[in-house]
């Protein structure tokens, strides 16, 4: 009589009924069939069908439990990572990185009826995320500027839409461009302009060890791009709603 080792009955609990396939492999797979992207970045969501994310979390679970086992960390005595798995599976899918295996919050666009043209900005709006060569935090503050155009949408859903943007590994660059590209989409603005500050925890807790160092960088569009008094504006509000002083 044989008897299957414990990590293959894992590897079967996991599979799913029909198709013995690990769930990450059946939405990997549809991905593929569409010939779509699926980087740290991107937002995979449509990919996924309803309960496949809670299967997708009890595999990554095993995945982790198997990267600290691999690390000689004793976790069926050591109570203190008995349960990291499964808190690391939830946390990188509904928390951290939720702006990938989640949909984008809903918001809604309402016409400018006002024909508003004046320019505003937000900020400062938290935006965390972590490092795509490193997965340790970046944690930073985020401006948008706005012309307003045909549509206009409500200012707690910039916050909204930031938070799933970054919510994902990034490089800051294009965590910039791509919530500019979803802030286009949602309501095409005459002009937009994003500046993001940010710390990065791979240089500062790791590598150089440079604990004040900071990131800025930003972007503009449309009119913010073309009219330099605009631009210029726009970098002075942010100046006024900043708070430099503030240490993550
Ligand atoms: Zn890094």
């Amino acid at each position: 009589m044989t008897s299957t080792a414990p990590n293959e009955n894992i590897k079967d609990n996991l599979k799913d009924q029909i198709s013995c396939k690990l769930v990450s492999e059946i939405i990997r797979e549809r991905i593929q069939a569409k010939g779509a992207r699926f980087h740290a970045n991107d937002n995979i969501s449509d990919f996924i069908q309803p309960g496949e994310l809670e299967t997708l979390e009890r595999e990554v679970a095993t995945r982790v439990r198997d990267l600290l086992k691999t690390l000689l960390i004793d976790v069926d005595n050591d109570h203190n990572t008995q349960e990291t798995a499964e808190r690391v599976s939830r946390m990188y899918l509904n928390e951290v990185f939720k702006g990938r295996y989640h949909p984008q919050p809903k918001v809604t666009n309402f016409p400018n009826d006002r024909n508003l043209d004046e320019i505003y900005t937000l900020g400062p709006i938290t935006v965390r995320s972590a490092c795509s060569h490193h997965f340790v935090p970046i944690l930073g503050d985020c401006w948008i500027g706005i012309k307003p155009g045909e549509k206009v949408i409500g200012i707690s859903k910039f916050a909204r839409v930031a938070d799933w943007v970054f919510s994902r590994p990034h490089i800051q660059e294009e965590a910039v461009m791509i919530l500019a590209d979803e802030i286009e989409r949602l309501c095409e603005p005459k002009g937009l302009a994003i500046l993001v500050k940010a710390q990065h925890y791979c240089m500062k807790w790791r590598g150089v060890k440079e604990p004040e160092t900071s990131m800025i960088n930003s972007i503009v569009r449309g009119d913010f791009r073309h009219d330099a008094s605009l631009k210029q504006e726009f970098f002075e509000l942010v100046k006024q709603q900043s708070n430099f002083g503030k240490n993550y």
